[in-house]
């Protein structure tokens, strides 16, 4: 088989557009040490509050007056400090009904388990990703560190909504970095306006290799697209899961400088990730192919 037409044809049949003339946008890369400096709870945009442990750990609190929705659990051992967050914004951990997860690795899942033990909420997660969680990672092959199983009481399915008094979250299968990563969709309102808000599960390439994992086959195209998936989302605010992505620390400074929430509109921050990531992808192709 001819490797290198099929990788062109692959490209053009996925239709990705390579932007090698354009000005080359670079994949998002840890912003700085900042990453790592604990984070105090604060208030981003309408019902969104952030409650991660630091810019790189992230964790969302979407409150409403029917209780309140979790993204990402973080690890175990970020949960105590997660549920400090939780009441230091004036909110109730036992308040908390759905724990909803980016993707099954134990960054952002590790923690399920305990946040379920400690306020009773049910855990969601798309059905591919299901089996990692329900096996601390044990089903996954690729993940070397296992941590503590939680049950799944619901798996999802692309384009499936979780509704909880007045606030509606939607879920986007874009896999690649696993199967069932989830990228979460919802809208929030500020000052009388409304705004698409994303909260993005990353799509940077991470497996040893695109065209010949032995454990996710389907890698490449499950990432072409999702890369299609992520660019057809109507997207003001840029949330994510990991705080690097989408320079979450600088963010913060101009929020307390004075900004406020509107430091977080950033369609255009959210455009350069997915082009910047798309760009690596297309170029491993490329370099696996003339490879082989
Ligand atoms: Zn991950």
């Amino acid at each position: 088989m001819q490797i290198k037409y099929f990788v062109v044809s692959f490209i053009m049949a996925m239709s990705l557009s390579i932007n090698a003339q354009a000005q080359m946008p670079v994949s998002p890369g840890p912003d700085s040490p900042d990453s790592l400096v604990p984070v105090e709870p604060f208030h981003i945009i309408g019902n969104i509050y952030y409650i991660g442990t630091t810019a790189q750990s992230t964790s969302y609190l979407i409150t409403s007056p029917e209780g309140h929705i979790v993204i990402d659990s973080m690890f175990e051992k970020s949960v105590p400090t997660m549920l400090e967050h939780v009441k230091k914004l004036g909110f109730k951990p036992s308040d908390i009904k759905y724990i909803l997860t980016v993707h099954a690795h134990s960054d952002h899942v590790g923690g399920h388990a305990l946040l379920q033990e400690e306020t009773g909420a049910k855990i969601l997660v798309m059905a591919e990703d299901a089996s990692i969680v329900e096996t601390g990672g044990k089903a996954d092959s690729a993940v070397e560190t296992p941590w503590t199983p939680a049950k799944v009481d619901k798996q999802l399915k692309d384009g499936e909504q979780v509704t909880l008094g007045g606030t509606t979250l939607t879920a986007h299968l874009t896999p690649g970095h696993t199967q069932g990563c989830t990228t979460w969709t919802t809208v929030a309102e500020e000052e009388g306006k409304k705004y698409n808000v994303v909260f993005m599960c990353g799509v940077r390439i991470d497996g040893p290799s695109l065209l010949s994992d032995k454990d996710y086959p389907d890698v490449a195209t499950d990432l072409a697209g999702s890369y299609k998936v992520l660019e057809s989302l109507p997207v003001d605010v840029y949330l994510g899961g990991h705080g690097y992505w989408f320079n979450l620390s600088e963010k913060i400074k101009r929020m307390k400088a004075g900004e406020g929430y509107k430091a977080f509109i950033d369609p255009e921050g959210y455009r350069r990730a997915i082009n910047g990531w798309q760009n690596d992808f297309i170029d491993k192709l490329i370099k696996e192919a003339m490879a082989k």
